[in-house]
């Protein structure tokens, strides 16, 4: 006779597949969650595909038998397709990928709030204690608290019952009722541009089968009303539908409109959701009760039962690069996820990557042009001020052109915007006596003062202290400087220029939930708001009638360093910043201070002609062999070991192979050589695209050892380099 066996990615660092037996009665298929023996533990993992992964071939009577299968539904077969690709392309490991499926849902983590109840094995080991437990849990269900206080014994008893698989993890809400989104509820009359991309986008959810999109329109055009009615189409064919957003806070006003349009909200999946929301949520997503979901990029990693559409909103925005754990592009990943539902995805955005740019030339994505806005709003007037000709007063930031157009704009009783890309009042602290520059402990970086919460914080790590009475170098006393802008500095500018307007500012120390976000839109809004300053925050989604001026205060301030993406990104955020003024019945008006007037750039956004620049910048890219049109990959090596780190690097280089149309750079200092205390080396990997860049990398990686302090960890197509 034999023994039916089946292969397990286990949730363990380094370990991958292992075989185990199916004992009798169990019925187990690919996709399923289960709890397996390794050595004297417990361990939870799920069955895979064998034919698809490496296994050590153990003689199947030598195995150990899978101990429980848990109470969660299966991954189905697609997204354990796109579990394959991503951490193939991202050359992660496979378990770190599922991980993502199955975010402390029911069993990883979370034990504070998963729900247990008995249906496992029977402990090997029967003390009374257990036993005396598990006649009072029998068809119990609760959390760990809730049945050592319902069996009368101590917790390490219900931990140890949890460990030993024989209470099981219950996945809570499942008959939670969920409101259903009516396509039907308010349908809008769309313009003549946007019924002719929505019917291209909502013919295709209809039909089934891959179909990718990229929905480029102009700021204000009317996006999200063309991508809700992909999201209909998905509803009217009994499908799912997911949209992606950059910044979950900022989503109330976007539920507003969504809840307008369909008559009730969407799912919303977001890290700040309560575990039992998180279950509930999660569950209704698996068994299809939950149509349409709006959520960040780990949203991508639920198990849809039925997706018909996935909407990437602002695709352009970087938040959608994951750059912890499973390094990974939302935008991307989301396209895969279509192609293995065979389903339509829209990336939609005013300002396109150029990798999307180019995969809308090629043919690979369908392009959609809204090439005006909405209601016949015009596009902003757009103007650069030379700060070379006019230079802010010593110790300000906003120069006469601005002052004077911000001046203008509040004498009419309208609302302007100032754009500065740096939370805080000063990214550098000072000592006007020894020359100290006060940085974090734990990272390669400046600590940036706050100055309304009284503390220098460090933005790489959250390290936070108070403001030192004096220099913690010399102990001079009252030598400290703040040196350069950030948005506190400015909004004292501002109050000073005008003390009788309101201010509001708009970061993420500010705007830090999805009620502030409310708040503050329905201040702006009821005019109760005069001058907004704001960080990128203030660049997405919103729309205000009356804010009709525009002033970003430093538009160089992306141009510096080495990053390639430099020009790209600063068209993108000045761009989408611009795009808040004049959207109503009143123009408005952008002023750009920079010290550059003549860089392609800033004379793209002038001239509101993005053609040119992306040409050129396309060019370059093209020329240097970078992505799209070549393969880049970053190996960043850490420890907390600075000598581990390099020697790593080092031995990885040395290892490096050759292949024509492959080369090494480095090892040489990550951009930030030191964050959260790990020293940090880089080798950047570059290829053409003939090459299988991650077959290449896997291998090689693979041939080096490294030791137990040294973490190694791949960034295919990296955002800095
Ligand atoms: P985008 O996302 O392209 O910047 P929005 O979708 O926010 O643009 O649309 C801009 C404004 O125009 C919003 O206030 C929106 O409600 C409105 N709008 C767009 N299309 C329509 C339509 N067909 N009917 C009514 N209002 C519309
Ligand atoms: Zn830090």
């Amino acid at each position: 006779m034999t023994t039916a066996s089946v292969r397990v990615v286990v949730f363990q660092h380094g370990l991958g597949a292992l075989d185990y037996a199916v004992p009798p009665g169990l019925d187990l298929g690919p996709g399923d969650a289960v709890t397996v023996p390794l050595g004297p533990r417990t361990i939870t993992g799920v069955v895979w595909d064998a034919g698809r992964l490496h296994g050590r071939d153990v003689e199947p009577k030598r195995l150990r038998p899978v101990a429980a299968r848990l109470d969660l539904p299966p991954i189905a077969e697609p997204l354990r397709r796109l579990c394959e690709w991503v951490a193939d392309y991202y050359v992660a490991p496979l378990a770190g990928v599922i991980r993502m499926v199955w975010p402390s849902v029911a069993f990883l983590g979370d034990r504070e709030t998963t729900e247990y109840r008995a249906g496992g094995d029977a402990p090997t080991r029967l003390t009374p204690e257990r036993a005396r437990a598990l006649e009072k849990l029998a068809d119990r269900q609760g959390s760990v608290r809730d049945l050592t206080r319902i069996a009368g014994v101590s917790d390490a008893v219900i931990r140890g019952l949890v460990k030993a698989g024989t209470l099981l993890p219950v996945v809570v809400g499942a008959d939670r009722p969920i409101a259903v989104p009516d396509p039907g509820f308010a349908p809008p009359l769309l313009e003549a541009a946007q019924a002719a991309a929505a019917g291209s986008i909502a013919d295709a959810v209809t039909a089934g089968g891959f179909a990718p999109f990229l929905l480029e329109g102009v700021t204000g055009s009317g996006k999200t009303e063309v991508y809700f009615e992909a999201v209909a189409a998905a509803l009217r064919s009994g499908g799912q539908a997911l949209v992606l957003v950059p910044e979950i806070a900022l989503t109330a006003p976007w539920l507003a409109r969504f809840a307008a349009r369909f008559g009730c909200a969407p799912v919303s999946w977001h890290s700040d959701l309560k575990a039992s929301e998180r279950r509930a949520a999660w569950s209704a997503i698996a068994d299809g009760r939950a149509r349409v979901v709006v959520g960040a990029r780990s949203a991508l990693f639920l198990p849809f039962k039925d997706l018909r559409v996935t909407i990437v909103d602002e695709a352009h925005e970087t938040s959608f690069k994951q750059e912890e754990g499973v390094h990974y592009h939302a935008r991307d990943v989301a396209v895969m996820r279509a192609r293995e539902e065979a389903a339509t995805v829209v990336l939609a955005t005013a300002t396109p990557a150029i990798e999307t740019q180019v995969q809308a030339a090629r043919g690979t994505y369908r392009h959609l042009l809204l090439p005006a806005r909405f209601g016949g709003a015009r596009m902003p007037d757009i103007a650069a001020v030379d700060l070379r000709r006019f230079p802010p007063a010593r110790g300000h930031w906003l120069s006469p052109p601005l002052v004077a157009a911000v001046t203008a704009t509040l004498e009419k009783g309208e609302q302007a915007l100032l754009f500065l890309n740096r939370r805080g009042y000063a990214p550098l602290t000072l000592c006007r006596t020894c020359g100290e520059r006060i940085q974090c402990p734990n990272c390669t970086a400046w600590m940036v003062e706050h100055r309304l919460s009284r503390r220098l914080a460090c933005h790489h790590c959250g390290h936070v202290t108070p403001v030192p009475p004096a220099c913690p170098a010399c102990g001079d006393a009252d030598s400290l400087v703040a040196c350069g802008p950030g948005v506190e500095r400015i909004a004292e500018e501002v109050g000073r220029l005008w003390p009788a307007a309101h201010v509001a500012l708009v970061t993420s120390d500010t705007i830090n939930s999805p009620a502030r976000a409310a708040a503050l839109v329905a201040a702006v809004e009821a005019r109760e708001i005069d001058v907004l300053i704001g960080t990128q925050m203030v660049t997405k989604g919103y729309h205000f009638p009356e804010l009709t001026l525009v002033g970003v205060v430093d538009a160089d301030l992306g141009l510096s360093g080495g990053d390639l993406r430099a020009g790209e990104r600063t068209f993108q955020q000045v761009a989408q910043v611009a795009g808040r003024a004049g959207r109503g019945a009143k123009p408005g008006r952008v002023l750009i201070q920079t010290h550059q007037p003549q860089a392609r750039v800033m004379q793209a956004l002038v001239a509101g002609d993005p053609r040119a620049f992306y040409a050129a910048e396309t060019e370059t890219r093209r020329d240097l062999g970078l992505p799209p049109f070549g393969r880049l990959a970053a190996i960043i090596v850490s420890s907390e070991d600075a000598g581990a780190a390099l020697a790593a690097a080092r031995a990885i280089g040395a290892a490096a192979p050759a292949a024509e149309g492959l080369s090494v750079l480095g090892p040489a200092a990550a951009p930030l050589a030191m964050l959260r205390g790990r020293h940090r080396q880089r080798l950047l990997v570059q290829a053409t695209r003939t090459l299988a860049l991650q077959r290449i990398l896997r291998d090689w990686l693979g041939s080096v050892p490294v030791p137990g302090n040294v973490r190694v960890v791949v960034d295919v197509d990296p955002y800095s380099f």
